[in-house]
């Protein structure tokens, strides 16, 4: 499996245009060692020709552009070497992206019956997806299940990739009505998702709203893990007056602390750790920063736009 990260910040991006946080006046500036970031996206192939999107991220457009793996094959009026979509939530960020898709372009779309519901009852702005001909063909994923992945015809041949979603805790999105939001299975609401394919794996959440064994172990066992690394600290909004929540309230462990990320993550597992979703207001995000370095010596990397890696 390649994978590629095409954006590593959380929603807004780094630096987000309407934010004076130091970090977002440094980078303005000039005066802050580090890197911008597009809002976080993955893509991810099987076989070195079909790629598969992980979330749509807002700036989905511009990251396909800068991606020559995902441009157009050669020699075909129109066509994509995108094959699906996995949603890992219906947050914004998460789903803002299909309408960027919207050019009448069929493809697997793959999300658990909650997340279906919410983008197809309530927000018919996304039917524009179904225009493509044939149309696009949503799949469902059932936290705590196996799917296995089958290119060409045969039912009976071996998977080409087994996604397992795996249901991490946390609330359905703000802008949903009250009356659906009490329909909906809340084990549905976010999920991290793991790929495996001939003894390699890799797990991607972007949102880690508390500990638990389950998602842990996932994560731990996996040859890569892609792990929310929005927020350093659980006041890190309040203090740089951006907000009202703190980190746990808005969905994500903070990476600091003697029940954060770090601290908490298996100390022996050997799998590669990067973190992905980071806050423009993250400390980490500055080169030179303490935080920084002790993310660092803590055995985990930071993800910036353009890492490939080889599984
Ligand atoms: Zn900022």
């Amino acid at each position: 499996m390649q994978i590629k990260i095409l954006g590593s910040a959380a929603g807004g991006g780094f630096p987000q245009w309407n934010c004076a946080c130091p970090n977002c006046s440094g980078i303005r500036s000039g005066q802050l060692q580090a890197t911008p970031r597009t809002q976080t996206q993955l893509a991810f192939t099987p076989d070195g020709s079909i790629w598969f999107l992980l979330g749509a991220s807002p700036d989905l457009r511009t990251q396909i552009l800068a991606a020559p793996q995902l441009a157009p094959p050669d020699g075909e009026p129109t066509g994509t070497p995108i094959g699906g979509v996995f949603l890992p939530s219906a947050d914004v960020d998460s789903l803002m992206g299909l309408l960027h898709l919207r050019e009448f372009q069929s493809f697997f779309l793959f999300a658990t019956p909650a997340i279906q519901k919410i983008v197809q009852t309530e927000n018919r702005i996304f039917d524009v997806l179904h225009r493509a001909d044939p149309p696009v063909q949503w799949q469902s994923l059932t936290p705590g299940s196996r799917l296995a992945c089958r290119f060409g015809e045969d039912p009976s041949a071996p998977p080409t990739f087994i996604c397992s979603p795996i249901s991490v805790g946390g609330g359905f999105p703000d802008y949903m009505s009250s009356e659906l939001r009490r329909s909906l299975s809340s084990q549905e609401s976010v999920i991290a998702l793991r790929f495996e394919q001939s003894g390699k794996s890799f797990f991607f959440a972007p949102s880690l709203p508390e500990i638990s064994g389950e998602w842990l172990k996932a994560a731990a066992t996996s040859t890569v893990a892609f792990l929310d690394g929005t927020f350093w600290s659980d006041d890190e909004l309040l203090s740089t007056g951006r907000g009202q929540k703190n980190a746990r309230e808005m969905g994500h462990l903070p990476l600091s602390g003697p029940d954060g990320l770090l601290a908490q993550f298996p100390s022996d597992s050997a799998a590669r750790k990067i973190l992905i979703h980071i806050n423009n207001t993250n400390p980490i995000l500055d080169e030179n920063s303490a935080e920084h370095r002790a993310v660092r010596d803590a055995g985990f990397e930071i993800a910036s736009d353009g890492m490939e890696i080889s599984l």
